[in-house]
């Protein structure tokens, strides 16, 4: 069912910030087998990335430090895995590519996809062009790992 939004509650909010044609601003993103998992409003390489893996991390619900950003994910759940961190471990349900399978993100939270404050998606799985290795994606391929 359409959603009718009323331009007037719209105003009425202070916090609302002035948006162009939201259509127009999304961006897609595709896994590098071609498939489609990603659309949203904002470029991936404008937002904020974690400091511990450096994924980008999208906000997926509002809060007081900010509003949640507008995306779909079109990704496959999967059971959760404990990642090693400093001083800790760390629970991530892992979203993976629909067709090839390969690990795009993560959450930290049980499904559904953005049951948490924040989606993770990982430094170079996904890219603008259909068909194309993201240019990040084998940056740190030549990095020791200890
Ligand atoms: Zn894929």
């Amino acid at each position: 069912m359409p959603k009718v939004v009323s331009r007037s509650a719209v105003s009425s909010s202070t916090d609302a910030q002035p948006t162009a044609s939201s259509t127009a601003a999304l961006r897609v993103y595709y896994c590098i087998c071609g498939e489609f998992v990603l659309v949203i409003d904002k470029n991936l390489a404008s937002l904020p990335k974690r400091q511990t893996d450096g994924a980008t991390v999208i906000r997926s619900q509002d809060s007081d430090a900010g509003k949640a950003g507008v995306f779909k994910l079109n990704a496959t759940l999967k059971e959760p895995v404990l990642v090693e961190r400093q001083g800790g471990h760390e629970r991530q349900h892992r979203l993976h590519c629909p067709r090839c399978d390969l690990q795009i993100g993560y959450q930290s939270t049980p499904p559904p996809v953005k049951s948490g404050p924040f989606v993770y998606i990982l430094k170079g799985a996904l890219g603008q062009i259909q068909g194309q290795v993201p240019p990040d994606a084998f940056a740190d391929e030549n990095l020791v790992r200890t």
